[in-house]
């Protein structure tokens, strides 16, 4: 039976699944919610979004994503308070982010009611899969893709919008090594390196793949040009302190435009921590690994929050980075999980709550 709120239908699970997750030994992105938001677009309109049981969906073998990778994703959280309150976190940039990507893959634009409606109805619906555990929460993935038919190379007449929820544990567990890369690069100059494109993830996990056998956990994509300077960390915006510096790449073409990083980028600022907005040369970085003034570089992304890195490879030489007592990630993690968690004040406005 299907129920229709303003804009959104909703068809609910008649059994729900959430007896069989284990809370407690929660892995990343790989159970999912008893619910699934679907919206398809065809004859030139985005039709009403229809709430259904999680369930596999079927496609023509001449679909286009499978073809030519018209697909983008978003990748968000939903946290859940002592209270038992929802919150979200700057929701808004990650619906605006999807139709950047969108736009850059020839996608139409998804309505802002149609994507945030959608969520708020999905989430409701699927609170009780949101997990209480520290550092847990419910990962939430919103993606679009090429649902329409024909080998013909251009862009497809439909697409799906569907947003898909997994309760989620911690992503990363302990600091990793690194291999900065001079051969591979993740993107170009007037490329999709700035949009959430499925093919950017896969022209990854070559590279990776590579350095992973090498003994390392992750790749530092540097520029596509001359690979001098420093530009990414594997799928996340990269930080690097150098003496009391903090320091991240200008966004670009190639970057992207992660929230996590802007959103440390301000904290630090007040926290009263320098930061700085610049090209960072990977000569300086192993210059400053050599004298004792690189202390500290991380990844920031929705997913790990911070991960912090241990080291980094770079033309068969291994750079080991101190333990700090007070590293700049782990004080710049606790304010900003605290204010997803809905734990401190939000000074910055960016905690959104969900209502019923
Ligand atoms: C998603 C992503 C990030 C991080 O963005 P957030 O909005 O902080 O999650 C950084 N780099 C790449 C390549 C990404 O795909």
């Amino acid at each position: 039976m299907s129920i229709e709120t303003k804009n959104i239908i909703v068809e609910k699970v008649k059994n729900s699944k959430i007896d069989q997750v284990d809370f407690d030994n929660l892995a990343f992105g790989s159970v999912f919610t008893d619910h699934m938001l679907v919206c398809t677009y065809k004859n030139g309109v985005w039709e009403t979004p229809a709430i259904v049981p999680y369930q596999p969906i079927t496609l023509d073998p001449s679909s286009k994503i499978f073809h030519y990778g018209q697909s983008i994703f978003e990748g968000m959280k939903a946290y859940k308070d002592d209270n038992g309150d929802v919150f979200l976190f700057r929701p808004l940039d990650n619906f605006k982010r999807l139709n950047i990507s969108a736009e850059r893959m020839c996608i139409p634009a998804i309505p802002q009611e149609y994507f945030m409606e959608g969520l708020i109805t999905l989430l409701n619906l699927d609170k009780a899969f949101i997990p209480t555990q520290e550092g847990s929460s419910l990962y939430i993935r919103p993606f679009m893709f090429a649902s329409g038919n024909g080998f013909h190379a251009s862009p497809a007449s439909e697409y799906k919008f569907i947003i898909a929820c997994a309760p989620s544990g911690s992503y990363f567990s302990g600091k990793v090594k690194v291999l900065i890369e001079e051969k591979y690069s993740r993107s170009a100059n007037g490329g999709v390196g700035y949009a959430k494109a499925g093919g950017n993830y896969a022209g990854q996990f070559y590279p990776t793949q590579l350095a992973i056998d090498k003994g390392y956990n992750q790749v530092i994509w540097t520029d596509d040009t001359n690979h001098e300077f420093i530009e990414e960390a594997g799928a996340m915006n990269i930080f690097i302190r150098i003496n009391d510096t903090l320091m991240t790449a200008p966004t670009s073409d190639r970057i992207l435009d992660g929230i996590t990083r802007k959103s440390i980028l301000e904290i630090a600022k007040d926290q009263g921590i320098k930061t700085e907005v610049r090209k960072i040369s990977v000569k300086e970085v192993v210059e400053a690994a050599k004298d004792g003034s690189l202390k500290e570089m991380f990844g920031a992304g929705t997913a790990a929050v911070i991960s912090p890195i241990s080291g980094f490879g770079y033309r068969d030489t291994d750079y080991e980075l101190p333990e700090l007592q007070q590293s700049y990630g782990a004080r710049l993690k606790k304010i900003i999980t605290d204010i997803q968690y809905n734990k401190s004040e939000d000074k910055f406005g960016w905690r959104y709550k969900v209502e019923n």
